[in-house]
């Protein structure tokens, strides 16, 4: 941990150092004096104007959130690229709970971000919501609405990519699904819906490492959802006397990552 924070402190200075002789050379570069026209539009920032809704605010009437801002892990945003979004699939236009049809919507594909932990669901157990039950991860949708298979016609192989937001032992894996577990064994991550997925069961994978595409696969392999990442953190916490596998909402965790990865800094 010390090595890694001295070396991230010396590239940090020597980008500092960098910078200054840069902006130096830039300014003595302009000195000779340009007439009007002004300055070039500035591009926008390749992951658009991020702006987030604050944990625990779920959709109006999706049910009631809950606001925990730990930062459980240093994790790597599990998708490969900006922009991503992270909201409901099931409360957005295009899912089941929503009368709005097209899930290429472009609110669904548009910030700011919103919580979905602890959405009404009927039979997922959730220790931190107030009915007991509630939605268990983050949907998190990639850059585009469109699959995979079409990602890659359009030469697009690296749209929609889920990495690994952590090392670790991939424990189980399904048609849609894979859980990693890391190596100190407090944690496991699992990445739903995916399809493209190339890893396999006792394969360790690094952080950062590709796993799958976001898609919309289900357990018996086929269309399931709309397609999204369904992202989940479990923490091994002792409750009540005994160790158990809990669900923690994972937005803080993926916010910090996010807000990174859009910095450059993954
Ligand atoms: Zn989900």
């Amino acid at each position: 941990m010390t090595m890694m924070k001295l070396s991230t402190l010396k590239v940090s200075t020597l980008f500092a150092l960098a910078g200054f002789a840069l902006a130096a050379c830039s300014s003595s570069g302009s000195s000779g004096g340009s007439s009007g026209g002004g300055s070039p539009p500035t591009p926008p920032p390749p992951g658009g104007n991020f702006s987030f809704l604050p944990v625990g605010t779920l959709i109006a009437g999706s049910g009631t959130g809950y606001s925990d801002n730990t930062v459980y892990r240093n994790i790597r945003f599990p998708l490969l690229k900006v922009p991503a979004y992270a909201n409901s699939q099931v409360y957005r236009p295009g899912g089941s709970q929503n009368a709005t049809p097209g899930q290429c919507n472009s609110t669904n594909y548009a910030y700011p971000w919103q919580d979905n932990f602890c959405e009404t669901r009927t039979s997922s157990t959730n220790i931190w919501c107030p009915s007991g039950k509630g939605h268990q991860g983050q949907d998190i949708r990639g850059e585009s609405c469109k699959s995979s298979s079409a990602l890659d016609a359009e030469g697009k192989v690296d749209a929609n990519v889920v990495v690994a937001a952590e090392s670790g032992t991939v424990i189980v894996v399904q048609p849609h699904y894979i859980k990693v577990q890391t190596d100190d064994e407090t944690t496991f991550y699992n990445y739903l819906h995916m399809d493209q997925i190339q890893v396999g069961l006792g394969d360790y994978v690094a952080k950062g490492q590709r796993l799958g595409r976001v898609a919309n696969i289900g357990p018996a392999g086929t269309p399931y959802t709309t397609r999204h990442l369904h992202f989940e953190l479990k923490q091994v916490m002792n409750i009540g006397g005994s160790l158990r596998e809990v669900h923690v909402n994972p937005y803080a965790t993926l916010l910090d990552s996010y807000q990174r990865l859009l910095a450059g800094n993954p």
